[in-house]
């Protein structure tokens, strides 16, 4: 395939076969998926196929392999031409995200505290294969009211304050949701799972704030230098994932009828605007309510423990989805258009003054999070103004190996020794889980924020590095 320098921070891939729009790749050379034997630059181009998508099939720095569409793509379709929506594009976890929280505390109180303090975040995160949530729900009247509701619910009903909905996307609670296009098995799936973590790559970290690149930004977001912060990444969980289960087969079969043809079935679509359509918007919305408010109960759970072994309050940060469609409008070639802007392993990273960010954050621009790994750093950055993408940019560092791959290679136990040895307090699921997210298997964090700033799609913050991590 033909890629076509265009910038150190973009690539081209030009429009052939029955592509409608052109790839780009923001990466640097190094970073580009081939170097790792990954083919995620053809699914760029089997998106380009979408019927109605605009602009672009776009790729960011942590572009990698996934279902149908690559993990770290963004495309947008045209709602009013016949532009499509797809679950693939989405992701299986709808609205995984991660959420930032800041401690009123710095890192010299920590040593004291540490161990026990990671013990009983060990004990009361649920996690791996045991299934139960913080939050037993009544019934599935309970159930509806947080798929309506999201974090917003859950704060009205005590987990949490108000200020914590001032810092979440769509202040906790999307519009649209429809738990009534969710079928029953999901919801079963969902009912004895909120306020978990889920599996693997998900996690509970403690990290410090060990560099900041923009002290006002920086002060506006409320972190400082040696800040004691948790940074957990969770979402929708089997709710979430058999939503899209659902929604896959269902477009498969649908497809036919508005004579959509792809490259690659995993693409499965249906017009934005058709009965299908409209049903999945519903459903993966009340699964991204559900993601915000497990987000939310576990926000809770690392409350309860800091209060306990610190005495100090966690200030929320922002909350990010990085799997999530949504009805965006933008302006393009002069006009404004509805589109549906997928976002798979994918964050929004709104300009400053956008309407969408809360009144304190105005002049910052949206606060976007990037986790590295267990071992390395992660990154806050900010949205920009004249961002490409639809103001979009990466979610994390991006795998270069496989799960089973790492899991091969590595060594569970001596990986945990390995990074206990460097100060880094581990509490796990399994050691097989532990080896599959060594950070080994993950593209350099710092290299692909450095590839997303520089090809403009936003800017560094704060840079953070683990001190204890609760492994899924
Ligand atoms: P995903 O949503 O694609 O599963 O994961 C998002 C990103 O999280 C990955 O690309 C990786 O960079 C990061 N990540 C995975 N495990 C950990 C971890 O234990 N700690 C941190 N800080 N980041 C992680
Ligand atoms: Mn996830
Ligand atoms: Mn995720």
């Amino acid at each position: 395939m033909d890629l076509i320098p265009e910038t150190p921070y973009r690539f081209r891939i030009p429009r052939h076969g029955p592509m409608r729009v052109p790839g780009i790749v923001y990466a640097t050379r190094d970073l580009l998926p081939e170097a790792t034997g990954d083919k995620s630059l053809e699914q760029v181009a089997n998106v380009a196929t979408l019927p109605g998508i605009v602009t672009a099939s776009y790729a960011m720095p942590d572009v990698h392999w996934g279902y149908g569409f690559p993990i770290g793509g963004v495309a947008a379709t045209d709602v009013s031409a016949g532009g499509v929506v797809s679950p693939g594009g989405v992701g299986f976890d709808i609205s995984c995200g991660v959420r930032l929280l800041a401690a009123r505390l710095d890192a010299d109180r920590l040593p004291a505290v540490l161990g026990p303090l990671m013990d009983t975040l060990g004990h009361t995160v649920p996690r791996g294969l045991h299934h139960g949530g913080t939050w037993q729900l009544a019934d599935r009247a309970q159930l509806y009211d947080v798929l309506l509701g999201g974090a917003r619910y859950a704060v009205d009903a005590g987990h949490g304050v108000p200020r914590d909905l001032a810092r979440c996307e769509d202040a906790g609670q999307i519009r649209g949701a429809a738990p009534g296009r969710i079928s029953t098995h999901a919801l079963e799936r969902g009912l004895g799972q909120l306020g978990s973590l889920g599996s693997g790559n998900h996690f509970l970290e403690v990290q410090v704030v060990d560099d900041i690149f923009d002290e006002a930004t920086a002060a506006a977001f409320g972190l400082h230098r040696h800040q004691v912060c948790v940074l957990i990444h969770t979402g929708s969980r089997g709710l979430g994932h058999q939503v899209c289960t659902d929604y896959i087969r269902t477009m498969d079969e649908a497809m036919n009828r508005y004579g959509i043809q792809l490259p690659d079935r995993q693409l499965a679509c249906v017009p934005v605007t058709s009965t299908a359509g409209q049903a999945y918007l519903g459903a993966m919305a009340a699964a991204t309510n559900f993601a915000r408010a497990n987000r939310q109960l576990l926000t809770e759970t690392a409350r309860r423990a800091f209060e306990r072994h610190t005495g100090a309050e966690l200030d929320l940060v922002y909350d990010v989805s990085h799997n999530l469609a949504t009805i965006e409008h933008h302006e393009l070639d002069g006009q404004w258009r509805r589109l549906c802007v997928h976002r798979k392993g994918a964050t929004r990273a709104l300009p400053p003054h956008h309407p969408d960010l809360p009144a304190e954050l105005a002049a910052t621009g949206q606060p976007t999070l990037i986790p590295g790994t267990m071992g390395t750093a992660s990154h806050v950055l900010a949205g920009v103004a004249g961002s490409p993408a639809f103001h979009s940019t990466c979610h994390g560092a991006g795998r270069t190996r496989s799960r089973h791959a790492a899991a091969r290679e590595v060594d569970g136990q001596r990986l945990r020794d390995d990074l206990e040895s460097r100060g880094i307090a581990v509490r796990g699921t399994s050691w097989r889980s532990l080896a599959e997210e060594t950070p080994t298997a993950y593209k350099d964090v710092d290299a692909v924020v450095d590839a997303a700033e520089g090809a403009g799609l936003c800017r560094k913050v704060a840079r953070l590095v683990p001190v204890g991590v609760v492994k899924g």
